[in-house]
């Protein structure tokens, strides 16, 4: 009985790798191969991620450049106060909670590099390179895999808000798993050339078609592939 639940087990793994390989194809012909752009200041990215949450993309900018323009340098910025890091970030919103972060993680890698220089992450293998990210306060899963992928270029897979919604209502993860199971369990599924592409992809499609409250299944491209059609 092990044995023949153990063979429906791996019967079912292999079908959903095989509809996330599908899911892949389809979304890269819909929307494209996403270019990979050039890799940035690590620490650059992280502040960036974490101005990123809660707002759309054009008031993170507003708010980053703000940020720059007050402060000439980094260690301009972790020698503020915290209130003047509030100001200068208000128009990205959740102004006093990404102000403290962005303080916390500040002061946490200068009091361990001495520096602001985070670029030796990118000569670490990604396990390790996230390990040293998440030990910074400050810096949860989400924020250091974005950096790994974005930043230094290593293929990890990011679980924002819109992927963990679509990797549920497709039946890649359980219903009911949280955001760390999901994590663990598509840096298992997607083929790792491909997590670039299909981290972006899944959120343009969770922003156009799959939405939180109004997905529109008749228009999407996925909806034979979708356990959730005739839900
Ligand atoms: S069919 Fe509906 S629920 Fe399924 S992925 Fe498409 S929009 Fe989302």
């Amino acid at each position: 009985m092990k044995g023949q639940q153990k063979v429906m087990s791996i019967t079912g793994k292999s079908k959903v790798k095989a509809s996330t390989r599908r899911v892949i194809a389809l979304l890269e012909r819909e929307y494209g191969v996403p270019h990979r752009s050039r890799r940035s200041d690590p620490l650059e990215s992280l502040i960036v991620t974490i101005l990123s949450q809660n707002t759309n993309d054009i008031n993170r900018d507003k708010a980053y450049r703000s940020l720059r323009k007050r402060f000439r340098s980094w260690q301009e910025m972790h020698d503020a106060p915290v209130r003047e890091i509030a100001e200068a970030i208000r128009v990205g919103g959740l102004a006093n909670i990404k102000s403290e972060r962005i303080n916390e993680i500040l002061h946490s890698v200068k009091k361990e590099r001495g520096d602001f220089d985070l670029s030796f992450l990118r000569d670490l293998p990604a396990e390790e390179a996230e390990e040293a990210l998440l030990s910074h306060k400050g810096v949860g899963l989400k924020t250091a895999k974005v950096v790994l992928l974005f930043s230094l270029g290593k293929n990890v897979f990011p679980v924002d808000t819109h992927i963990h919604r679509l990797s549920k209502r497709l039946g890649l993860v359980p219903e009911k798993a949280t955001r760390q199971h999901t994590h663990d369990i598509m840096a298992h599924l997607v083929p790792p050339e491909k997590m670039h592409s299909f981290h972006l992809n899944l959120i343009a499609h969770g922003r156009k078609i799959c939405k939180a409250r109004d997905p529109r299944c008749p228009d999407c491209l996925l909806n034979r592939l979708c356990p959730r059609i005739g839900v």
